[in-house]
């Protein structure tokens, strides 16, 4: 028999709340040690491992704005002035000399102010025929001239160390002639799935088999947020398989990851492995989706690998690797620490649900006629479907103690988009 919606449920209040167990498990690691050089274009989505200084000042000369004609003219020029043409300035194609009061060259956006130039007239403003210049139109005061350090002066710190490397930061730095830089090593992620009844997507399943997901949402999960898994395991539940592929991937990685069996069933054996083969810092979060999780170390006496059991369920996984394994991940990269960000919405709907303990709900982001942000719950919350997380643009934050939601009422809720710059 399912269980509504609105029925409570039958557990004591248990677990770790979710932000106590966030800082158990920061205050527990260590940024790891360890550098390479890469070439700019490969360096996206990576953490910078120093600060990048630029060389020269760019753009290193001054340059137009606007496609017209550069004047040497000591005041604002009135309507019906006129000037002598000299010459061109090109991108790639100064003009060669100075330009003395009273004279004008065509100019190219892009292209380099010779010296003496004061200002730039747009063309829109001026009637030219290749000898003489006239302006027709008022002049603003704007000289349309770009500063010769406008983008960076020279010795001017472009990036800190730390940073996690996003198209506009690569973009600038080749403006600025880098063409490479030192990042921080990535972590090395082992991954354990655990189950008898998992067969691989893509194969026939026997009698209660399911087709393996949380591998494939949860290495994508990662390459998403730009982390990789170096070593991925499939494992039946059994106590002497789970214990050497644990030990193996705790040899060889710098974190290790496992879903599944973390709960309190007969064939559950990752809680009491972890305690066997290294230390259990918590068991079970106050939180929903996601109360079987185990945080703890692997191996060398209790203080080895940090090692996350996160639960079988797919939307339980997805969910608390989002909020304890990519912060846990940041950290160990150097990057900056960055929850998802928050925002107050307001729900559509009517929502029911019965209280017990707080709750990350799925929902879509709407905004309103009159820009009020919205958010829409649709379908089953159930931890097992993980329809739920597709489209979804928000992680609403539901306090344990709320029963059910009228519509309008307004919560906090995560935001489940990405950065693009
Ligand atoms: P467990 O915590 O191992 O009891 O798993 C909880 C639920 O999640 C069970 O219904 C499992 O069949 C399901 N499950 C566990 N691991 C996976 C997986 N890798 N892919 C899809 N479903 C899973
Ligand atoms: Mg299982």
């Amino acid at each position: 028999m399912s269980t509504s919606a609105a029925s409570p449920e039958p557990y004591p209040r248990e677990g770790l709340p979710l932000e106590e167990a966030r800082r158990q498990v920061l205050a527990a690691l260590m940024p790891l040690a360890g550098s390479e050089r890469l070439p700019l274009q490969q360096a996206l989505g990576r953490v910078s491992a120093e600060p990048v200084l630029a060389t020269e000042a760019v753009p290193g000369f001054r340059a137009s704005i606007m496609d017209g004609y550069a004047l040497a003219a000591a005041s604002v020029p009135q309507v019906g002035h006129s000037w002598p043409l000299v010459g061109r300035s090109a991108p790639g194609a100064p003009y060669p000399r100075t330009l003395a009061e009273g004279e004008a060259i065509r100019i190219l956006t892009g292209a380099p102010l010779p010296e003496g130039a004061t200002r730039v007239l747009p063309q829109e403003l001026v009637a030219a025929d290749g000898e003489r210049l006239s302006l027709m139109r008022e002049v603003g005061p704007n000289p349309w001239i770009r500063a010769a350090d406008e983008e960076a002066a020279a010795g001017q710190e472009l990036l800190g160390a730390g940073v996690r490397l996003g198209p506009a930061d690569l973009g600038r730095l080749a403006s600025c002639g880098v063409a490479e830089l030192v990042v921080r090593r990535r972590p090395r992620v082992g991954l354990l799935i655990t189950g008898d009844e998992l067969v691989p997507a893509g194969s026939a399943r026997g009698p209660g088999q399911i087709w393996e997901s949380n591998g494939t949402l949860l290495v994508a999960l990662l390459e998403r947020l730009g982390l990789a898994v170096a070593e991925r395991r499939v494992v039946a539940d059994q106590p002497a398989a789970l214990r050497a592929a644990l030990l193996e991937l705790a040899a060889g990685c710098d974190l290790v990851v496992s879903t599944g069996g973390v709960s309190a069933g007969d064939s559950d054996w990752i809680r009491p492995l972890l305690a066997e083969l290294g230390s259990v810092a918590f068991w079970k979060l106050f939180l929903k989706p996601g109360r079987p999780f185990a945080f703890g170390r692997l191996g060398d006496g209790g203080a080895g690998t940090p090692f996350f059991g996160l639960p079988g369920n797919p939307v339980a996984a997805a969910i608390t690797a989002l909020q304890l394994l990519l912060p846990a991940l940041q950290l160990l990269e150097g990057a900056p620490v960055q929850p998802l960000p928050r925002l107050k919405v307001r729900l559509a709907a009517d929502l029911k649900r019965g209280s017990g303990r707080p709750e990350l709900a799925r929902a879509r982001l709407q905004v309103g006629p009159d820009g009020e942000l919205l958010a829409l719950v649709g379908g089953s919350q159930a931890s097992s479907r993980i329809g739920s997380l597709q489209g979804a643009d928000l992680l609403l934050e539901i306090p344990a103690e709320l029963g059910t939601l009228a519509a309008g009422t307004e919560l906090w809720a995560q935001l489940l988009r990405l950065p693009i710059f």
